[in-house]
This record gives structure tokens, sequence and C-alpha cells, in this order.
């Protein structure tokens, strides 16, 4: 076993993990970072629909199941940088309204005990570390900010801007979605076509490997152990975290530290919390709540797909163009609301992926003719909407979407927008199976009886404690979570680097 002594162990390298490293980092603490995946390969298949999503390359070989005990391999990837591997680049803030406890049709969502305010300067710094591109100004719910982006919108290609016109002429204002790409003169981006949900082979994507990860093993004090695999914390009499137990090369290893940093994805947190039940806390660590697990959120999240029979769509880089005119309903229909954007390129292993019985000439025909969306809304916080640690190691999804019906409203007022513009739209849900934007299953909330952890993301019940994925979203909004997920963690990372050797974290 490498010897180590960390001050900090970081379990997770996603955008939640990496961003407190990248604060910590240079504060004279010793960082250990336990990744339970590898570094990507640079290969071909990086950029290969059938490798991608027909021979599912890259997901994790695991299993989870439903509670009628359907058995599926869910939309997990393990690799250093976590999920934004595969993201879309799509870097939202949310509103000030997502904040505030809000009153929807199917119930309420909670209010975070947090302001935007409070993340606002954080956001500043999660998109200059991510090199966001954007406009500001353009889009009509943007909240207040100190400055305009650092980097220039990326440029609708021709498809695009003759869709944002279309929309403009419904009296609508597209605007150009903020995205983290390194697009433009002297930029890695070749617009090669293959991004949300691809590998960047190209270093283009800012995601949390390229941007936190990668700069930070330069520092002599972040070690980065890939293969890491945390099974569970242990907790001592005094209620503190003292050690992580992780398996690696088949080695079940005892990593202490005087600070814990859990970031394995809302689901794996969940998860790693779950197991460590011990004779003092029966329902597992960080949850005299009983909330851990529960409140699972992924947003209400359909693709749309506009066929132009006698156009071809040659778009590379569609995530361009975002919609916000509904985040806050309908006019007719306030209930009914979201955020429209493009969705990656469909392409024909996409759709076969999906609908196994649809023949390839066809599939590849509609990935050319489509235009394709993405229309997303609030999901609601449900406790009986579940992460579960089955008895033998197997992972239950009791997955319940809320606020459902005027999601469909929603959908049924941007198709028939759409078809406006197109003869024929096509519509595709995603559901929990690819938990994408999963949230909510360590929520953070000022009363410990209803929360896993306060404002700063620190375990109510366990002093050393901080957990930083997306797992602390009290609410989802209706926006993608990683800028979100950063602003946070960079928050928390700034509160520690202050704080770490200090008695407040012995308190
Ligand atoms: C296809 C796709 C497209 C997306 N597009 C967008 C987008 O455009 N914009 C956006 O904002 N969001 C997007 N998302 C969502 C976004 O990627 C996630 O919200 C974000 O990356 C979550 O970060 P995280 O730090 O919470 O967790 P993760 O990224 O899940 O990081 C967790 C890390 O912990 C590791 N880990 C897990 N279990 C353990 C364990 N037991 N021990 C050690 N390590 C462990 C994992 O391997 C991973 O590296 C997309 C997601 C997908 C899958």
């Amino acid at each position: 076993m490498e010897s180590i002594r960390p001050d900090v162990v970081i379990i997770g390298s996603g955008v939640g993990g990496g961003a407190v490293a990248h604060r910590l980092a240079g504060s004279g603490a010793r960082i250990l970072i336990l990744e339970r995946g590898d570094f990507l390969p640079n290969e071909p298949q990086n950029a290969d629909a059938e490798a991608v999503f027909v021979q599912a390359r890259y997901k994790t070989r695991e299993e989870y199941q439903d509670e009628t005990g359907r058995r599926y391999r869910p939309g997990q990837y393990y690799y250093v940088g976590g999920h934004t591997k595969f993201y879309g680049t799509a870097m939202f803030r949310f509103r000030e309204g997502d904040f505030r406890e809000t009153a929807h049709e199917g119930g309420i969502s909670p209010a975070w005990p947090i302001s935007y305010a409070d993340l606002a300067g954080h956001y500043d710094e999660a998109e200059r570390l991510f090199g966001v591109r954007g406009e500001a100004g353009q889009d009509p719910t943007e909240p207040p900010r100190a400055a305009p982006y650092a980097h220039a919108a990326i440029p609708h290609e021709p498809v695009l801007a003759r869709m944002a016109e279309a929309l403009r002429g419904q009296g609508l204002r597209p605007f150009h979605m903020p995205s983290a790409v390194d697009f433009g003169p002297g930029g890695n981006c070749r617009r090669c076509g293959t991004c949300d949900a691809f590998i960047c082979r190209h270093d283009a994507k800012g995601d949390a490997e390229t941007r936190l990860i990668r700069p930070l093993l330069r520092h002599p004090d972040v070690t980065l152990w890939t293969g890491a695999q945390v099974t569970r914390l242990i907790a001592g009499a005094d209620g503190r975290i003292s050690a992580a137990e992780v398996l690696r090369n088949g080695q079940t290893l005892r990593v202490e530290a005087p600070l814990f940093v859990l970031s394995a994805g809302a689901i794996n947190s969940a998860l790693i919390l779950l197991r460590s039940a011990d004779d003092a806390h029966p329902q597992g660590l960080a949850n005299r709540s009983g909330v851990v697990g529960r409140y699972l959120m992924n947003h209400h999240l359909t693709g749309l797909m506009g066929l132009m029979p006698l156009g071809v769509n040659d778009t590379k880089f569609p995530k361009t163009l975002a919609v916000n005119d509904f985040y806050h309903g309908l006019p007719d229909d306030p209930a009914a609301r979201g955020n429209v954007q493009m969705l990656g390129k469909i392409q024909g292993p996409m759709i076969r992926a999906a609908y196994p019985r649809v023949p390839a000439p066809l599939a590849n025909l509609l990935g050319r003719h489509s235009v394709d969306w993405l229309c997303m809304s609030e999901d609601l916080p449900d406790p009986e909407s579940r992460v579960r640690a089955l008895p033998g190691g197997g992972v239950e999804i009791a997955y319940r979407p809320g606020d459902r019906p005027a999601h469909e409203r929603f959908v049924a007022h941007i198709r028939a927008r759409l078809r406006r513009i197109f003869p024929m739209v096509l519509r595709h849900d995603f559901g929990i199976e690819a938990p994408s934007h999963q949230c909510g299953t360590v929520r953070m909330g000022a009363d410990p009886a209803t929360s896993a952890l306060d404002g700063m993301c620190r375990a109510h019940d366990h002093a050393n404690l901080y957990v930083v994925d997306a797992g602390f979203f009290p609410s989802s909004a209706a926006l993608n979570p990683a800028l979100t997920v950063c602003a946070q963690a960079l928050r928390v990372g700034t509160h520690l680097r202050a704080a770490w050797r200090d008695d407040r974290l012995a308190a």
C-alpha cells in the first residue's frame, strides 16, 4: 500500500469532488482523492455512436433493479471526471427563485438553506474554471451577474440560426446557451460532431478531468488513487468519521483522515452512507433524519425530434440554442413550465439503442433529417422516491417523478410550436434508467430533522463529513445541474480552506 497520511480524503473525482480539491490545493492540506474508476482511454470508440450507445462500451456493468425486481444496467459512468466526461456542456446558473420555496401543481419545491446571492461569486469562478461561453443579457430569466461571460458565445450553425429565427417569429426570445467548450481561434474544439453523451478526444470539453483534476495532479499535495472504490465510511465513538474502507486491486484498505468529503454522485453517495450503518447509526451515517437515499430527483426530460423531410441537418454542435420564455410557466397555464434546449445531434445508433426494432437505415435517415430538442421541467422531491441498498450489495431505485402532468402540458405546448416549423415531431422520454441529472438523495436544509446536511454541505450528524455532489440539492430546478454543483463545491472548498486546521472542524 502506498504510504500516505492525508489531511483530507475526497471520495469521487467528478465536478463536486474536483472543485473542493481545486479550492483546497495549496492550503497545506495533503489531499487524497479516491476514485473508483480510471482515466478514460483516448480511442476511436470515444466518438463512435455504435460503441457508445449500442454496445454501451463505457457504461457501468453493475445492475440496478426497480420495485418490481426488473433489473437493468443504469446509465452510470465511473471515470476520472465523473459524468462530466459525457455531459453536454450546458452550464446554466439556477435562477434566484429556484432557491426559494415555490408551489407547483404537484407539490412544493422546497427552499434551499442558501440563496442565489450566496453562490453568485462562486458561479463566476465556476464559469471561468470551465471556460463557459455565453452572452449575458439574452436569457429573459437570467439571474444577476457581476460581469459578462469571459468568452463569447458559440455561434449558431446555419440550421440552428434558422431555428432561432423561426422561434423569434413566434414571439419567443431564444438565446445562446452557456456552454463549456473550448471553441474559437486557438481553441481545441474541432466541431467533430460528437459531444453530448460522448467523450471529447481533443480536450475541448470543459469537464472535471480537463479543468480540475488534471491540473491538480501537478500539485505536490494532491494524490489521486484510481480504481479505489469506497465501500463504507467508519464513524468513531465521538461521531466523527475516522476512516474510509476502500476496495483497491482486490484488497480492502482502511484510509484514515481528519476530514472527509464525499462526492460519489447522488446515488452512490447515498449508497455509501446507507451501507455504513453501525450500531450507533442503524439507518446509516448522516441519517438521523432518515432522509438519506430519499427524495431522488432526475428532471422530467423529453426529447423532441423535428423532422425536415427535405433538408439534412448537418449541424455539428447544436447545443448553442435555448429558450426560457416558459421557465416560470406558460401564459395561460403557469403550472406547466420548464426550459427548452437543443440536444446533442441525434444519430441512428442512438435511436437503435433506445428502440432496437427500428431498422438501421430508417434510424440513420431519421438522424440525418432531424433537429433535436430537449424539454426539461422541474422534478419534485418525494420521500418515497428512493435509492435502497439491498442486502448482498444490490441496489433498488424506486423513482417517483413529481409534477408529471404539468410537464406533459409543457411538452404538448412546445411540440405544438415545433409543429409550426416541422411537419412531424417525434417524442422520446428519458427515464431513471439514465439518471443523468440525479440529485437530492443527501439533501441539505436548515433543520436536522428533515435534512442530512447544513447549508455548507456538512453532515448534521458528523462534524468532519461534507457531501458535495448533486445529492445535496433540496430541489432540482429545471436547468442542468453541473454548474450549481461546482459553485456550491467551490463555496464549501473556500470554507474548508479557511477552516480545515482549526477547531471548527473538531467541534
Ligand atoms: C449524457 C449526460 C449529459 C449531461 N449533460 C449535462 C449538461 O449539458 N449540463 C449539466 O450541467 N449537466 C449535464 N449532465 C449531468 C452532469 O454531468 C452531472 O450533474 C454532474 O457531472 C454530477 O457531478 P457530481 O460531482 O455530482 O457526480 P459524478 O459526476 O457522478 O461524480 C462522482 C464520481 O465519484 C466516483 N464514484 C462513484 N462511486 C464511488 C465510490 N464508491 N468510491 C469512489 N469513487 C466513486 C464516480 O466514478 C465519479 O467519478 C449530463 C450527464 C450525462 C450522463
